[in-house]
């Protein structure tokens, strides 16, 4: 699903060029679940952001099933990342003027459904994230766990390819960190493709594969505890 060749990615601002990702060779195959650990710097969300298309390779070369997106332009690796590939941050992100129930519908009203189809989406994908009895609500009423929960919900409504979690658990106690762990294990089990960077040795244990970035490099990289199992 996705390669990465002698990546590098350099950002100028004003005087400094910092160098966030120098020659990173990479592939993750569909149904893997991959954890990126790091010091905090060594570049693991710059990694993330050019994966998810949000950014591009300042060298080097980014396939996304078999298609080369780094050097695409803007517009283009837009179009490819939508039905594709989303997002879960530490920080939720949920539009607090929405509930959860409009939160979750947002990224399904841009594609081409019908509404009692949409509403069934919305309605079964809360309920697996275990927060349908929570719809009418709005996030600034629900507990850290329950947003995420939400996030998650939204990140994958219209069942993206690859979901890509910066730091998911990274404002959660361990027991709701725990909770929402084993969501992205079912998910991951259920087909979806994970990338996740954290913190936390115990989150990566959830993955098959850790890749352990320092300094914009991967220092070590542990073979696939488990085959990927896909039930399609
Ligand atoms: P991590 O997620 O591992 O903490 P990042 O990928 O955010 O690391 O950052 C890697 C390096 O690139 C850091 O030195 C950071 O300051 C720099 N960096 C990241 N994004 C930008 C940006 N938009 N502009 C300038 N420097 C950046
Ligand atoms: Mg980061």
């Amino acid at each position: 699903m996705i390669k990465i060749e002698n990546l590098s990615k350099t950002f100028q601002t004003e005087e400094v060029e910092t160098t966030a990702l120098n020659n990173i060779k990479l592939e993750i195959k569909e149904g893997e679940f991959v954890a990126i650990m790091g010091p905090s710097g060594c570049g693991k969300s710059t990694l993330l952001n050019i994966m998810g298309m949000l950014d591009s390779p300042s060298e080097g070369k980014y396939y996304f099933d078999n298609q080369e997106v780094g050097s695409q332009k803007e517009k283009q690796r837009n179009k490819i990342r939508k039905g594709n590939v989303n997002f879960v941050f530490q920080s939720f992100n949920l539009i607090d003027e929405l509930n959860v129930y409009r939160n979750v519908e947002l990224p399904l009203n841009y594609l081409n459904i019908k509404s009692a189809d949409k509403k069934a989406r919305v309605l079964e994908i809360l309920d697996r994230m275990k927060i349908g009895h929570r719809r009418n609500h709005y996030p600034q009423q629900l507990s850290g766990g329950q947003q995420q929960r939400v996030a998650i919900a939204r990140a994958v409504a219209a069942n993206p390819k690859l979901l890509l979690a910066d730091e998911p658990t990274g404002n959660l106690d361990s027991k709701t960190g725990l909770e929402v762990m084993n969501l992205l294990s079912e998910l991951n089990n259920d087909g979806t493709t994970i990338v996740m960077v954290t913190h936390s040795e115990r989150d990566a244990e959830f993955a098959h594969r850790v890749i352990r970035l320092f300094d914009g490099e991967i220092a070590a990289e542990s073979t696939a505890k488990k085959m990927p199992s896909i039930n399609f």
